[in-house]
């Protein structure tokens, strides 16, 4: 393919991949949004590998049937629970990518510059690098906390604050000489630099704690955007730096939309400590109150009895995989003429639009599915709150506990509805690790067990 061709191409794929996103941005739209994505990255390879650059096929076949097969076994093979931990995986992939492309083009002989083309192309790899290292070493161990494999627990170091700015001066100081080198020889500097960039991942995504996850997710997106751009850089490669740019934007976006919805500063996320995860009994008041259980006929019962239902869903829908019958509940429920409508937490579940994929999986109409916004003064008008799976979404402490480690993040005001039925197998805390009075309140009930399990019986009791 001549280079004039290429460039033709390139801009198809930018328009496709702006599309994407635009689809991406509302359910109704979301199947056609994913279309454009795939036939952009198509469009995007096939112009790429057989552009006039490409000087040998057999390694990019060899490289791209390995990728290939492994993102085919690791699609098919993944859990939708486990979904959060392989994209945090799959981010940590583009931040090495990002290093390994950038001391490849350090080290490259025919790579011979001069002057103000020489500080550029240095700056450009040294950029590179260390935006790589830090978002795979951050991915890395935020793949470790969404898996479980590391403690959700904030790591707070006495000096972290002075630690970080050391790291940051250290690493311009690093730059600095890195600049001074004839010749490729620079490469000491360069290794010490993606060290540092390393320990700041792990120091920053440790540090963070679990309610504050959800912005370090879409943050680390953003990252691994920035990444693939600076790569896009390197290999003066017009698509990649655009591309980039869109994942790098968006990210932010999306982690602005975050902190908004946990009612965060970006900065506070950075500097962690948020949500302290096991710490609620100390930190918080103690829940008073009793707990009452009930059974799923006697859910049955008051769902049968509501004129008005809102269902909100959490993690442990996922985790029981309960869509599909809590669709049938909705439906059966509407054909009785009860209003039924669920209340999605922008940060529900595990990554962000967690829910809102489960229930258009399950066919669940959009319409009445509405965000928290939309929804939260409706509750006081609401016979029964299902909560299903929830936890750290529906806390009241996050309102009347000032002490709370999660006080201050806008929660749904679920125990405001006559009644609210809270589906989940024990007494146990959610992802933050806070204590929720939810389950003391007077017009609570508790359905215990797991959520498809219970569900199914609710809906044998309500056909009977
Ligand atoms: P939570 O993690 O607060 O609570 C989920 C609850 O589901 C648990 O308390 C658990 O209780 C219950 N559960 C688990 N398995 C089952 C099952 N099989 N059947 C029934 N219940 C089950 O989830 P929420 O959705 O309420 O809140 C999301 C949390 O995750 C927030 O703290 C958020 O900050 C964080 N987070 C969100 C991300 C995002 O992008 N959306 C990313 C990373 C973190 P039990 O064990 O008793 O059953």
């Amino acid at each position: 393919m001549s280079e004039g061709l290429v460039t033709v191409s390139y801009i198809a794929a930018t328009i496709l991949f702006i599309l994407s996103l635009g689809g991406l941005s509302n359910p109704e739209t979301a199947r056609r949004g994913n279309f454009y994505g795939i036939l952009g990255m198509a469009i995007a390879i096939l112009a790429t590998v057989t552009g006039p650059k490409v000087t040998s096929y057999v390694p990019i076949i060899v490289a791209m049937t390995i990728g290939g097969g492994v993102g085919i076994y690791a699609a098919k093979k993944v859990k939708m629970t486990e979904m959060p931990e392989l994209v945090a995986l799959m981010h940590s992939l583009v931040g090495l990518a990002a290093v390994l492309v950038g001391y490849a083009n350090y080290i490259d002989p025919t790579a011979v510059f001069s002057g103000v083309e020489k500080t550029i192309h240095e700056v450009e790899i040294y950029v590179g690098v260390l935006i790589g290292a830090v978002t795979f070493s951050g991915s890395v161990i935020a793949f470790g906390k969404l898996s479980g494999k590391i403690n959700g627990k904030p790591m707070l170091l006495p000096a972290r604050h002075i630690l970080n700015l050391g790291l940051l001066v250290a690493a311009i100081i690093l730059g600095k000489w890195f600049l001074t080198f004839e010749d490729h020889g620079g490469l000491l500097p360069l290794l010490l630099m993606t060290g540092i960039a390393l320990t700041f991942g792990v120091h920053m995504v440790m540090a963070i704690g679990g309610a504050d996850m959800p912005v370090v997710v879409s943050m680390l997106n953003s990252y691994s955007g920035w990444a693939a751009s600076a790569t896009g850089f390197m290999l003066s490669n017009d698509l990649l730096i655009v591309t980039g740019a869109l994942v790098g934007s968006s990210g932010a976006i999306l982690s602005y939309i975050m902190c908004k919805a946990m009612n965060r500063r970006f900065l506070a996320v950075i500097a962690g400590g948020f949500g302290t995860g096991g710490g609620s009994a100390a930190a918080g008041m103690a829940p008073e109150g009793e707990v009452q259980p009930i059974s799923a006929e006697e859910t049955a019962e008051f769902l049968r009895n509501a004129r008005n239902v809102i269902i909100v869903p959490g993690y442990g829908m996922a985790v029981a995989q309960a869509q599909h019958t809590v669709f049938e509940i909705t439906k059966l429920l509407r054909e009785k003429g009860v209003n039924v409508r669920f209340a999605i937490h922008p940060v529900a579940g595990r990554m962000p639009g967690h829910m809102n994929v489960l229930l258009a999986e399950a066919r669940v109409p959009y319409d009445i599915v509405l965000e928290m916004d939309e929804i939260n003064e409706d509750f006081p008008e609401t016979d029964v709150a299902m909560v299903i799976g929830a936890n750290d979404i529906v806390n009241p402490a996050a309102q009347e506990d000032p002490n709370s480690p999660i006080a201050g993040m806008p929660v749904l005001e679920v125990w405001k509805a006559k009644t609210s039925i809270v589906m989940k197998r024990s007494m146990a805390s959610g992802y933050a690790g806070v204590d929720n009075p939810l389950f003391y309140k007077e017009n609570n009930k508790m359905l215990f067990g797991d959520a498809k399990k219970m569900l199914d019986e609710v809906l044998k009791y309500l056909q009977g």
